[in-house]
């Protein structure tokens, strides 16, 4: 029998996607092109993930899994030899108890969907970003995703109590018991967390939630220096107590690119200056909103604001992080660009950009930097582009430009979107000889025959 029919006789032939069916699919979220892949198989639940694996290790033909496809570093990206494990049909909230405050789903649910699901039940999920209509919880736990409110609930890994993952031999790896606290030995849920795909497919997640807020404050505020930029952070976390959720900075370039499109966003504040903050805080009580604003005030009057545009209704509060989530603005409005999303010390952020800054426009004086991101976690988001043209060898003096001072300055070359198999060859600037070894000899454990996405982060 062949793999396809094989795959068929597991799936259903209706979920073993091939030819016309499998071109029809772009790439990803940011690549429109046609998919390349053998098969997407379309498999119900666990059991059939199991099946369809055993049959690819048999056969010996390597698996991509598959979530939303809104990665940002080509993890889940197919050759023509290999079949795309798409977790599209897991799209089940099995359970949930209030009471403990945690819920299980299967890898295949959209972020939007569980955010939606918990606050019916004054619950909150605190992990938040931008692709919530598309990116699914596996596809978070396997990068590990950021996003908004990292500040002050952590990141995806920060939320995972327990995992169900499908092993390269079939076996099915699950402890799904709904525990903050469980030191029996190696807590293996961390090994797949942040592994891209490569030790084993998320099948299922059991994931802690939070109180839900009654109310959000938030503001967007002008500041004129980094200094006051770092230092507002400082103030706001001492003020609020603990109740700061998100502080998303934007340098100006950045928030002037997104407001020129004034079809889509009317600029709250004026356009000339340095840094413009998105603040935001979860409160449980009026009292809480008030002190917000107290503070907002505090800010103004000592200077380290220099002006302020707080929300005053739902529809203004979405005006707002609408312009801090524009990405498609940046994706097709700067094409041909470079991404990135580096972390480092906030004491080294102001002289890192302005170094790149001249060291790019040195270069290429036309150039355009985009930087913004979630300041408060150490984690810049950076878009650069040079022109019309983006040669290979532009990309990778751009690259090393980006990367070689992180590694001076105890940064990283990926924050939170991970390497996949555009950041691999500069993995060995964040990490060391011996830190990839192990790395790599885990993989040789759980995959020896190396079929779960071979070749992303690094090459077996
Ligand atoms: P995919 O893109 O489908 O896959 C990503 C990787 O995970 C691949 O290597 C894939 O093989 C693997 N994978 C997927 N599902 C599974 C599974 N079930 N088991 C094992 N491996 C699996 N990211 C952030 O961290 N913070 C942000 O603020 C942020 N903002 C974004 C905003 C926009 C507009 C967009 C488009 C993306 C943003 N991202 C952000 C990136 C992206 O949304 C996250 O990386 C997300 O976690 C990817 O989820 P996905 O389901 O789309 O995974």
């Amino acid at each position: 029998m062949t793999l396809i029919a094989a795959l068929q006789n597991i799936v259903g032939k209706g979920n073993v996607l091939t030819d016309d069916d499998v071109c029809a699919r772009a790439v990803s979220w940011f690549d429109h092109r046609p998919m390349t892949a053998l098969a997407i198989v379309r498999p119900a639940n666990t059991e059939q993930v199991s099946a369809v694996v055993k049959c690819c290790a048999q056969a010996q033909v390597s698996l991509v899994p598959m979530g939303g496809l809104t990665g940002f570093v080509e993890g889940a990206v197919t050759t023509a030899q290999q079949i795309g494990l798409s977790l599209e049909r897991m799209t089940r909230i099995e359970s949930m108890d209030v009471e403990d405050a945690c819920v299980v789903v299967e890898a295949g649910v959209p972020l939007q969907t569980l955010h939606e699901f918990a606050e019916e039940h004054q619950l909150h999920y605190p992990v938040d970003l931008g692709a919530r209509g598309s990116c699914t919880l596996g596809g978070m736990a396997a990068t590990n995703a950021g996003g908004n409110e990292v500040l002050r609930f952590g990141m995806t890994r920060e939320q995972i109590l327990g995992l169900e993952v499908v092993l390269a031999d079939g076996r099915v790896l699950s402890n799904l018991r709904p525990l903050l606290k469980n030191n029996t030995g190696y807590d293996l849920k961390q090994l797949f967390i942040g592994s891209e795909g490569t030790l084993g497919v998320i099948t299922r997640l059991a994931l802690r939630l939070r109180p839900l807020h009654n109310s959000l404050s938030t503001a967007l505020v002008a500041v004129n220096d980094f200094t006051s930029v770092a230092t507002l952070l400082r103030t706001l976390e001492q003020q609020l107590g603990g109740r700061l959720s998100a502080f998303e900075v934007m340098w100006r370039e950045h928030f002037n690119f997104i407001v020129a499109d004034g079809a889509k966003h009317k600029a709250p504040l004026a356009t000339d200056y340095e840094f413009y903050v998105l603040v935001q805080t979860a409160n449980f009580n009026s009292a809480e909103e008030v002190i917000f604003m107290d503070v907002m005030e505090q800010g103004l009057t000592t200077g380290i604001i220099a002006d302020a545009a707080v929300a005053s209704s739902l529809a203004q509060q979405k005006a707002l992080w609408a312009i801090r989530d524009d990405i498609e603005r940046l994706t097709t409005g700067l094409a041909p660009y470079l991404g990135y999303d580096v972390s480092l010390p906030i004491k080294h952020m102001d002289s890192y950009i302005r170094n790149l800054q001249a060291a790019i426009k040195q270069r290429w004086p036309d150039a355009i930097v985009i930087v913004f991101g979630h300041l408060g976690d150490g984690n810049l988001h950076l878009f650069i582009h040079i022109g019309p043209q983006l040669s290979a060898s532009d990309k990778a003096d751009i690259n090393q430009r980006v990367y070689q001072p992180l590694a001076d300055i105890e940064g990283s070359i990926s924050a939170e979107h991970g390497i996949g198999f555009q950041k691999k060859s500069y993995l060995t600037c964040s990490r060391s000889k011996d830190e990839i070894q192990v790395m790599r000899d885990l993989k040789r454990v759980l995959d020896p025959l190396n079929i779960l996405n071979p070749g992303a982060i690094f090459d077996a």
